[in-house]
């Protein structure tokens, strides 16, 4: 896993980039849940759970089909006013879809661990892409309070901060000009 915060922070870039700019709190507060939830596995590791098992760490929970699932739930949750499949729900469940679906993909980057099941349930293997600059971190936070949880959030702050920062500067440059 990356971190969960630099998970929150990958969605919150991209809630930045499909906001209206008028957006309420929830909405960014729900799409960093979303980035997070995946991870939820790892209490299955915990109770002992096979790692490459359906409900292992980076199995059901880092698919694409958990996406669709929690994006949905999601919705209901905390937009229930919105009407089912009108512009604005559709606009509002791609960005709670990206935020969970960008957790996996981040995953498939980083430099341990067993790939990420993005197929579960229909199938279960398990991916990695073959570009991975992100440092691993284990699961629990052993790591983050040692020499490498320097060297963890130094590449997950290259790999990941930057670009979200970019993204969303970007997006909140082109948010002003529409406003104006
Ligand atoms: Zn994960």
């Amino acid at each position: 896993m990356a971190t969960i915060v630099s998970h929150a922070v990958v969605a919150l870039a991209i809630g930045k980039a499909l906001s209206t700019g008028k957006e309420a709190r929830k909405y960014y507060l729900a799409g960093a849940l979303c980035a997070i939830m995946p991870d939820a596995d790892a209490v299955g590791y915990w109770l002992g759970v096979p790692y490459n098992s359906l409900f292992g760490h980076r199995g059901f929970t880092h698919s694409f089909f958990f996406a669709v699932l929690l994006a949905t739930i999601m919705m209901t949750i905390f937009f229930a006013k919105n009407k089912f499949m009108s512009g604005a729900y559709l606009r509002i469940w791609c960005y709670f879809f990206l935020a969970t679906a960008m957790h996996p993909v981040v995953d498939a980057m980083t430099s341990g661990g067993l790939g990420v099941a993005f197929f579960s349930p229909f199938s279960n293997h398990r991916y990695f892409f073959p570009f991975r600059p992100i440092r691993v971190c284990s699961i629990g936070f052993g790591d983050l309070f040692s020499h490498r949880g320097v060297v963890i959030f130094a590449s997950e702050f290259l790999w990941l901060w930057v670009p979200a920062g970019v993204v969303a500067g970007i997006a909140s440059l082109l948010t002003k000009k529409n406003v104006n």
